[in-house]
């Protein structure tokens, strides 16, 4: 098979799909990029893929290139290019994706299967389709729900897999093909959906539209609980023990980002407004504003920590990745807060395990540095990313003997709240008294 876009999506499919057996060649544009895959390297932090990508490269059966003609050694072509959000609107960039199918549609042969991985507006396989099957290939839409952090794992154990597929016999054959690619999922009875393109595009955006609002929905009940001194955590535990809410999902803080979430609801929303029933997520862009609140309440909450005035104080920020276990910056909750810091004249140091690269190359004007070095002589400390090193590893009394200050706000809800204050620190959460 071919993989083209080598990305997070990319390229831990590509080594996924050789751990459980197959031949794989992985296609981007990006150069350096596929020079560090064919090394056997993971050009971003992701936990079980260095492994996976040694493995594969080392067996002969994991291969990367620049060079679009290696496709025309697969039969099955994954597209798993970037959808980002339009520089000039809401709607999705539908630029990439384009350009992968015009390179690869020459090296199509009849009875190929393409299958797009890429979140899209609904209706873009339907325009894709007919091109494909001009070369007597099938596309089939074979949405992505991996979670970074847990990628690995949810590729080669995904809790579902969904198939939109043509109709008719060529529709079957290619379900078909794709029961075989995922062979050893559906061998543990993962659910197999096989529907139409258009259910296939829409059950990809629903979820991150549906995960989004049940985000929004607790950061809204943070909103209320701050102004009635009510407890948004102990509102969330209460109402999660009932099993049609649920507790996952429930967590405020300062929101949701990355490269998926924040795009994805707002190019449904523009899609939907083309379909005439952008009034049936009007919703999405309270969820958006909602969302993007939050990250000035942490900001304020800073601010009004520090009399008012945070001008050439020195603020750690712990957190750079828009959540723990990865190294994606996109749309991150945490670099915003920092910045908006940076932009009221305070003295950020900004500290990540594993994002500070890619967050110094995107806003190099911030201060990065090591957990300890952002904490020493710090007057404020702000949690904006919910690593284990923060909330489990790095105890108040440690931060007490490097800090000037005694101030925590916890963006992300996630330390000990009852041991940072028994520590002698004033301790600030989201949504809680
Ligand atoms: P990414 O930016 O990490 O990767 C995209 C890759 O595509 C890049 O390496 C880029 O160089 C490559 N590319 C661009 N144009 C190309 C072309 N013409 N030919 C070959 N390669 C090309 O993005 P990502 O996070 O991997 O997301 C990819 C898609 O998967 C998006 O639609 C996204 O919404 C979706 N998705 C992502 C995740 C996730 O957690 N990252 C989860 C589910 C779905």
């Amino acid at each position: 098979m071919s993989v083209i876009g080598c990305g997070y999506l990319g390229a831990v499919h590509a080594a996924a799909m050789t751990s459980i057996g197959h031949d794989v060649v992985g296609i981007d544009v990006d150069e350096p990029k596929i020079q560090a895959l064919a090394a056997g390297k993971a050009p971003f932090f992701e936990p079980g893929l260095p492994e996976l990508l040694t493995e594969g490269v080392a067996s002969g059966r994991l291969r990367f290139t620049t060079d679009m003609s290696a496709a025309a050694e697969a039969t099955v072509h994954f597209i798993g290019v970037g959808t980002p959000q339009q520089k000039d609107g809401y709607a999705a960039d539908l630029t990439y994706v384009n350009a992968a199918v015009d390179a690869l549609i020459p090296h199509l042969k009849p009875g190929d299967i393409v299958a797009g991985k890429s979140t899209v507006p609904v209706g873009t396989a339907a325009i894709l389709a007919e091109r494909v099957a001009a070369t007597g290939a099938t596309l089939v839409w074979n949405p992505e729900f991996l979670r970074e952090g847990w990628a690995v794992q949810d590729t080669i154990s995904p809790d579902r897999l969904v198939a939109g597929v043509p109709s008719g016999a060529q529709g079957e054959r290619a379900a078909d093909v794709l029961r075989e690619v995922y062979h050893t999922a559906i061998a543990t009875d993962t659910p197999f959906i096989v529907t139409d393109y258009a259910t296939a595009e829409l059950v990809k955006v629903a979820a991150n539209a549906f995960l989004a609002t049940k985000i929004s929905f607790i950061n809204a009940m943070a909103e209320i609980a701050e102004v009635t001194g009510a407890d948004v955590t102990e509102l969330a535990d209460a109402i999660g023990h009932d099993a049609r809410i649920g507790r996952r999902f429930l967590g405020a803080g300062i929101g949701f980002g990355g490269g998926c979430l924040p795009k994805d609801i707002r190019a449904f929303s523009a899609r939907a407004e083309e379909l005439g029933r952008g009034e049936s997520v009007a919703f999405l862009r309270e969820v958006d504003a909602i969302n993007l609140r939050r990250r000035d309440r942490a900001v304020q909450l800073v601010v009004d920590a520090l009399d008012g005035d945070v001008y050439e104080k020195k603020i750690a920020v712990l957190g750079a990745a828009f959540k723990p276990h990865s190294d994606d910056i996109r749309d991150s909750p945490a670099l915003d807060v920092a910045v908006k810091l940076r932009g009221l004249g305070a003295d950020v140091v900004v500290t990540d395990p594993e994002a500070i690269e890619n967050a110094r190359s995107r806003h190099p004007q911030l201060t990065y540095a090591e957990r300890d070095e952002a904490l020493t002589g710090a007057h404020a400390v702000v949690v904006v990313t919910e690593w284990d090193e923060y909330r489990r590893q790095l105890s108040p009394a440690h931060a007490s003997s490097l800090t000037a200050g005694r101030i925590v706000v916890d963006g992300r809800n996630c330390l000990d709240a009852p041991a940072w204050r028994a520590a002698g620190w004033t301790y600030f959460g989201m949504g809680r008294p």
